[in-house]
């Protein structure tokens, strides 16, 4: 038997997912974000599963652009930062990619270029993120000159990202989508601003264009109960199985630097998955694994390709057992917190090593 740890992926969970966010914003084009491999989950993959779904998709540089193009993917795939050197705008060009402009020194590199054809363009604005995009203040007069420099398709996309909007009851959001109304004020082209949770939980700004991502992947963005991403269904389950079963004496300790002590006379089962396929190190000792479908705590240090779990407490688990470390039945989310991080974290840094099997499509 070839070693069992692999990350399944769930393509009707994926179209459920769609199906979600265009059923909570019915008039807005919907752009999937596949960026960073789509979440871990594969670029390529998930990208053609999209496509059909999708109005557009999404990414973070030209070079994961190009290999969905690669690939064979046709629809519009917009760059969420733009290009990093003038020299990239005529790949966009070439490849037909959509560019966001949020600085000055992008939009001087798009006046100053002469292109094949005209482009189509985002432009973000930054109303609180403070990270990318061009000052509020600033909006009308970029807007002027994208028109003016005579290289776009069409009036631009208006843009924002939101801070928070996963922390539900924080002013930030409504503040941001206020900035953003002012800001795009008698300004052609059309607006976006909804991430995942922006989807999901504040449907005054769906505007024009959604731009879901982790969503898409059907995992909650909240870490509290939220009714419409209550509904996701979660496309990958990471899943290995047990290779040795052991009883652990009163006060003797499983794993690297000894951190578990048996309190009690227990059973140990040793999984062949850990950091070096994804499952993350800093996972503490009681942090949830299903073995047969049924929860047990982590005992011991997360090694680079095992784990080890306490099954005192459970029916009699055997060498080849299934076991699910996030996914149908565990949300990723929950595993994140045991592990200091978000969910985000885990999907995306998924490693070329944990093969990717499509279970259902
Ligand atoms: C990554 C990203 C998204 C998607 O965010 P999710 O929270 O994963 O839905 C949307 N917009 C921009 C600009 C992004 O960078």
């Amino acid at each position: 038997m070839s070693r069992p740890s692999q990350a399944r992926l769930d393509l009707r969970a994926l179209r459920h997912n769609v199906a979600l966010a265009r059923e909570l914003a019915p008039t807005a084009r919907l752009m999937a974000v596949v960026k960073a491999n789509a979440y871990g989950h594969g670029a390529v993959t998930m990208a053609r599963a999209l496509e059909p779904l999708a109005d557009a998709l999404a990414v973070a540089c030209s070079e994961e652009a190009v290999e969905l193009r690669r690939a064979g993917i046709r629809c519009p795939i917009l760059l969420l930062e733009g290009v990093f050197e003038a020299a990239e705008l005529a790949l966009a060009a070439e490849h037909d990619l959509w560019i966001t402009i949020d600085n000055d020194t992008q939009l001087r590199w798009l006046e100053q270029t002469s292109l094949p054809g005209p482009l189509a363009c985002w432009l973000k604005i930054d109303t609180g993120m403070h990270r990318l995009g061009v000052a509020p203040e600033q909006a009308r007069d970029y807007h002027r000159r994208l028109l003016a420099s005579g290289k776009l398709a069409g009036p631009p996309v208006l843009s924002t990202h939101f801070s928070c909007a996963d922390e539900l009851d924080k002013p930030q959001t409504r503040q941001q989508i206020e900035l953003f109304e002012t800001s795009c004020e008698g300004l052609s082209g059309l607006r976006s601003a909804a991430n995942s949770p922006g989807v999901l939980a504040w449907p005054q700004a769906h505007y024009d264009w959604i731009r879901p991502g982790f969503m898409l992947w059907g995992n909650s963005p909240f870490t509290v109960p939220q009714p419409q991403a209550d509904r996701l269904r979660p496309v990958m389950t990471l899943c290995s199985a047990v290779i040795s079963v052991r009883d652990v004496a009163a006060g003797e300790t499983v794993g690297y630097g000894a951190t578990w002590q048996a309190r009690r006379p227990s059973r140990v089962a040793t999984v062949t998955i850990g950091y070096g396929d994804g499952y993350p190190r800093t996972a503490g000792n009681g942090t949830p694994v299903l073995v047969n479908g049924r929860r047990a705590p982590l005992a011991g240090r997360v090694s680079m390709d095992m784990i080890t779990i306490d099954v005192t407490d459970l029916p009699p688990v055997a060498v080849g057992d299934p076991v699910i470390l996030w996914g149908a039945g565990l949300p990723v989310g929950e595993v994140a917190r045991a592990s200091s991080t978000i969910g985000y974290e885990l999907l995306t840094r998924m490693p070329m090593r944990t093969p990717r099997v499509i279970v259902a499509d």
